[in-house]
């Protein structure tokens, strides 16, 4: 399995000035490349990616002299990412899948088609293929260049596959992909259903709860100050840049800290359960919804899902996503009595059938759980002998009658 590893840089002047040039070089060739493409399209021309490449490397040392200051990774992956595009254009249009403008765009082009890429809006980075770099304890080598401190050592061992360097809030970080031999243990937890939510950020059927901290929230005032500097300011000016520095910087710490959040509960999560029940949110529709959008992607319900998937299978465990019209919030876990006119507003409701009082989300949790064991009869056996199945009354009060996971990974009967 492949994994990386990102690495903050401590970078000279020099090596800051090569690394944007880098960049610059892979922004340059790929709109180059864009714009061959589209001649040709007009003179009624049919080019290939591999055909542009060879055209570019053969007057690159007449007309682009300067991209031999950098390493040739930096032009060469401009190709790729351009055929990545048109391949994810053409996949939209024929899937009929293609986004919906607001407006025609300015270049005249339907959705979905490349874009050339702006010396502003472009995110810094760059590739570097795995023969063109080299690591050495805290030192990363890269040709023409020599040296550069990283602040950690890489921390998987195995087949080196690529790197590459992007900027960030100001600093340089390398993302090596490693490929790393990995024996899948057998799981030895149980099954766990998790309900995500706005309130709380997730719930498990065990009746754990992580808060959700609303980072962006938190620091909504600072951004919402620097946004504003922003768009008072000059575009392209000194200023600018310095404000627009300062806004990256305050994104950059929200997402820290909500990064920090969910690797610790998804880490936690996926050590000590074999089997994990998620509802599989259309995260998508709930971002259309203009009132919902800020708290859910504050929250970054995929995030949860992607580290999950990813973890669990490191450990040797499952995820089973639960569909997301199954009734999990409105169906009572003890009798399996729904309430139909359940509202978002009721944190709390009792069964009419069985008189259970049950906590919105916990309830939801635990449906999600049941779920997911119908689904994987086999982790069920597994999880089974491990623990009474869920069911009702002793369930549903605080006291947990079954396993109880203090420290990730042990298990405490
Ligand atoms: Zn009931």
């Amino acid at each position: 399995m492949n994994r990386s590893h990102v690495i903050r840089l401590n970078v000279t002047p020099e090596q800051d000035t090569y690394f944007r040039k880098a960049c610059g070089v892979r922004r340059h060739a790929f709109n180059w490349a864009l714009a061959r493409w589209k001649e040709a399209r007009s003179k009624g021309e049919r080019v290939t990616m591999r055909g542009l490449r060879t055209e570019y490397n053969q007057i690159k040392g007449e007309q682009f002299p300067w991209v031999y200051e950098t390493t040739k990774c930096a032009p060469e992956q401009a190709f790729a990412d351009l055929g990545q595009a048109f391949a994810n254009y053409w996949r939209m249009k024929r899937e009929g899948a293609q986004p919906k403008l607001k407006r025609p765009r300015k270049d005249g082009e339907e959705a979905g088609f490349p874009r050339f890429k702006s010396k502003k809006k472009d995110r810094l980075r760059f590739y570097l293929a795995n023969d063109k770099f080299s690591v050495d304890g805290h030192t990363l080598h890269v040709p023409k260049l020599g040296d550069v401190n990283m602040t950690e050592e890489l921390r998987f061992q195995g087949k080196i596959m690529s790197a590459t360097i992007s900027s960030r809030a100001g600093w340089w970080f390398v993302s090596i992909a490693v490929e790393v031999k990995h024996e899948i243990p057998t799981h030895k937890g149980g099954s766990v259903g998790i309900d995500l939510g706005i309130k709380t950020l997730a719930t498990l059927s065990n009746g754990e709860k992580f808060e959700n901290q609303k980072h962006y929230r938190r620091n909504l005032a600072r951004i919402q100050g620097l946004s504003k500097g922003l768009s008072r300011k000059v575009e392209g000016s000194q200023n600018w840049w310095k404000n627009a520095k300062k806004l990256a910087k305050a994104h950059y710490r929200v997402a820290c800290q909500r990064q920090d959040l969910l690797h610790k509960m998804s880490t936690k999560v996926a050590r000590a359960y074999a089997l994990i029940g998620l509802e599989d949110l259309n995260v998508k529709g709930m971002l259309a919804n203009h009132c919902l959008a800020q708290a859910v992607s504050d929250a970054s319900f995929f995030e949860v899902k992607r580290q999950l998937l990813y973890k669990s299978e490191q450990y040797g465990g499952s995820v089973q996503l639960v569909d997301r019209w199954f009734p999990s919030s409105k169906t009572c876990h003890a009798c399996g009595w729904v309430k139909e006119d359940l509202t978002l507003a009721d944190r709390v409701w009792g069964c009419e059938q069985c008189g259970t009082v049950h906590d919105r989300d916990w309830n939801a949790a635990i449906m999600v759980e049941i779920e997911a064991l119908r689904k994987v009869p086999d982790v069920a056996a597994v999880a089974s002998s491990e623990r009474t199945i869920a069911c009702g009354a002793e369930r549903s009060g605080p006291a947990l009658g079954e396993t109880v996971c203090c420290e990730a990974g042990t298990k405490v009967l």
